[in-house]
């Protein structure tokens, strides 16, 4: 059996930040990167807008302003992003100030899903000529703590250090395993919400700004913004019962693809639970079943000129004159959200909407479409022994699955921040 000194399960960003940062403070480790899936599925594949400004994808919990500073940084001098300018945005923020909303300035890059493509390509052939083994379409299935080996898919190997990073889609993966290697871990928050698709000329800030990010008020904001060559997309799970369920997400190709003329983003309430419900996953599983039953096995989209009239959307509806452009995701059920979201997010949603339209009025266009649902798991949360996300004896837990980061820059840092701990620990 081949004993390696790290192996790390993953290769989003934070999985391959791990790597890098270990590689870094001992280039002669023998590191071992799995990977299930035949490229690296997440952000880093999908639109690959990154954000260089705290707090934005740095969980509070974890990440102080001066903690997530540093490691922004090292991020930001490893890949070397082209951060995009924002212009004429002065009205937007004076319009939102009024209100009650904020306008958070956030440094950005973007290279759509295709850059992304080519990025992950890259840092995985530096990685391979720098003696990493990455295996791809290999998938962590279990680990024996008491021998230190992993078993995967296809054979067992010995490991020093074992960092896990599965992503949002290796949610219930991640806490099969937590609760196999007797890891304790809370689960008691979500993130629930729409993705809104309109024309870019009713959401003309997103050409001064790609992703604005505005905080509204009951823990509401907009979130992963995409224009250009942009498309919603549907992300399929398996509830704990074995039945698929979809969450909408959005993502768009670099400049370098014809624009369609359409703009999408998320909306979305986190709201956290306390006893007697427990677990985020199972409600978030739960709203996405009945989301899935309204829609007759896909999500729902509704125009606002219906939802105002609190009636359907229909097939034909989508036709109407007035609704002048076709939904970028047509294998949605036209129908009601409102059957299918609690009031609680709904409400808090709509009232962002309403302010957001204010601020850059047109957005309520009564064409633009809601998708139901956008559900954000990343709502593990292991009792980490360190500051380094060590969740057991040389276990670290990292990324968006364990809850240390909401997008590419955190997962990235949080992969920089285990391989800190590894190095520390070790004295390499
Ligand atoms: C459609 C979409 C668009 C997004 N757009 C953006 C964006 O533009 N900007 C942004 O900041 N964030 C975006 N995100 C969020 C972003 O994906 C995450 O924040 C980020 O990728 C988290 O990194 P991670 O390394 O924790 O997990 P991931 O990037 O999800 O990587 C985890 C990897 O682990 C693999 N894996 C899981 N379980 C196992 C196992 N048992 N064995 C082996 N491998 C396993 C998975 O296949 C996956 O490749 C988007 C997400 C989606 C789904």
């Amino acid at each position: 059996m081949t004993i390696y000194d790290c192996v790390i399960v993953g290769s989003g960003p934070a999985g391959l930040a791990a790597a890098f940062g270990i590689l870094e403070s001992r280039p002669q480790a023998r590191v071992l990167l799995l990977e299930r899936a035949r490229v690296s599925s997440g952000g880093l594949r999908n639109d690959c807008k990154m954000n260089f400004t705290w707090p934005i994808g740095f969980p509070s919990e974890y990440w102080t302003r001066e903690i997530a500073a540093g490691y922004l940084f090292r991020t930001e001098e490893f890949l070397k992003p082209a951060i995009m300018g924002q212009t004429n945005l002065s009205t937007y923020q004076r319009r939102a100030e009024r209100i009650g909303v904020e306008l958070l300035m956030v440094r950005q890059s973007h290279l759509g899903t295709d850059g992304g493509l080519r990025l992950i390509k890259d840092l995985v052939t530096r990685l391979e000529s720098s003696g990493v083994e990455v295996s791809l379409e290999e998938e962590l299935v279990s680990i024996d703590r008491a021998t230190k080996t992993a078993v995967t898919g296809k054979r067992s190997v010995g490991y020093d250090q074992l960092v896990v990073a599965p992503g949002r889609h290796g949610f219930d993966f991640l806490r099969q395993f937590m609760r196999a290697n007797e890891i304790e871990y809370t689960d008691n928050s979500i993130d629930v919400g729409v993705r809104v698709e309109t024309k870019i000329e009713n959401y003309p800030i997103v050409r001064d700004y790609y992703d604005p990010k505005f905080l509204f008020p009951e823990r509401t904001r907009t979130f992963c913004t995409n224009s250009g060559a942009a498309h919603v997309v549907q992300e399929q799970y398996t509830a704990a019962n074995g039945q698929p369920y979809y969450s909408v997400n959005g993502h768009a190709w670099s400049n370098e693809r014809e624009s369609n003329g359409l703009v999408n983003f998320a909306v979305l309430r986190s709201v956290e639970f306390t006893r007697p419900l427990a677990s985020g996953q199972d409600y978030a599983e739960f709203l996405a079943q009945l989301a899935m039953l309204t829609g007759g096995g896909h999500p729902i989209m509704q125009r606002i000129g219906d939802f105002r009239l609190g009636k359907r959307t229909t097939k034909e509806g989508l036709n109407e004159d007035l609704y002048d452009f076709a939904p970028s995701l047509a294998s949605c059920t036209p129908g009601d959200i409102s059957l299918a979201m609690p009031a609680k997010f709904l409400r808090s949603i709509w009232k962002a909407l309403k302010q957001l339209d204010t601020i850059v009025p047109g957005l309520l266009h009564p064409a633009t479409i809601l998708y139901y649902p956008e559900i954000k798991l990343y709502a593990n949360k292991p009792a980490f022994r360190d500051q380094y996300f060590q969740a057991a004896e040389d276990i670290y837990l990292i990324g968006d699955g364990a809850g240390t980061s909401r997008g590419i820059t955190g997962a990235w840092a949080s992969g920089l921040r285990a391989a800190d701990g590894i190095r520390r620990k070790k004295g390499w």
